[in-house]
């Protein structure tokens, strides 16, 4: 049995940066991945930049290093092919995060298995309206995801593939109790519902509950 303590992980302002070089998979597949080709440096840290409407900009345009700048990838990092002059140069960027009782800080794609989070980017829109799964909010109107082994998240108030109730979203698929913050998190099938498992969670390569603030494999 694998056992995994959720924790709770909150935004920071600032964000990792890579040059990225990449190519689109309609004109090109990499050999190596059969995607699109793809190689990233790493530049470090920055403040993240907002839009006017409170979402993270995604053009850093204006704040990227001109293309004769020799940190940017000359070749795909999987297939060694190298990239041409029109391949786009991209700032990339991801939003950091930490980790309240720990300080550690991380990007989401990297954070342990049982971490929490909310995905304010669905949440911050849909503070005052309904709640349940055809609104991806949970009754404190949040819309938590929590990470499980494989690289997988879980948001736990979508809807679950097989739920019963397709017509209707102001149920739960999944019922949560508790808070992330303090260890109680719970989720079950107690509370308005369906019909849908008996509040596990299934991927490929898992599948548990997470009961009273730990994630549990069965
Ligand atoms: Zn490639
Ligand atoms: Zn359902
Ligand atoms: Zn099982």
């Amino acid at each position: 049995m694998t056992e995994f303590k959720i924790s709770w992980w909150e935004p920071t302002d600032r964000e990792r940066q890579w040059l990225r070089r990449y190519t689109s998979s309609d004109k090109h597949k990499c050999t190596a991945t059969g995607s699109y080709c793809n190689a990233k440096f790493e530049l470090g840290e920055a403040d993240i930049l907002y839009t006017d409407s409170g979402y993270i900009s995604g053009d850093r345009d204006n704040r990227k290093p001109p293309e004769s700048d020799p940190r940017w990838p000359i070749v795909c990092d999987a297939c060694g092919r190298p990239f041409g002059a029109d391949d786009p140069y991209q700032l990339f960027g991801k939003q950091i995060y930490v980790c309240e009782a720990t300080g550690a800080r991380s990007t989401l794609d990297k954070v342990p298995v049982g971490a929490c989070w909310d995905a304010w980017w669905i949440s911050e829109r849909r503070k005052d309206g309904p709640t349940g799964c055809g609104h991806n909010v949970g009754p404190d109107h949040r819309s938590l995801v929590v990470k499980l082994p494989g690289n997988r998240d879980w948001q736990i108030d979508s809807r679950a593939s097989n739920c019963t109730k397709p017509d209707d979203g102001d149920h739960f698929c999944w019922v949560r109790h508790g808070r992330p913050e303090d260890g109680t998190l719970h989720v079950g099938k107690d509370g308005n519902t369906c019909s849908a498992g008996a509040g596990s969670i299934a991927v490929p390569g898992f599948h548990g509950f997470l009961h009273h603030g730990i994630l549990r494999d069965c």
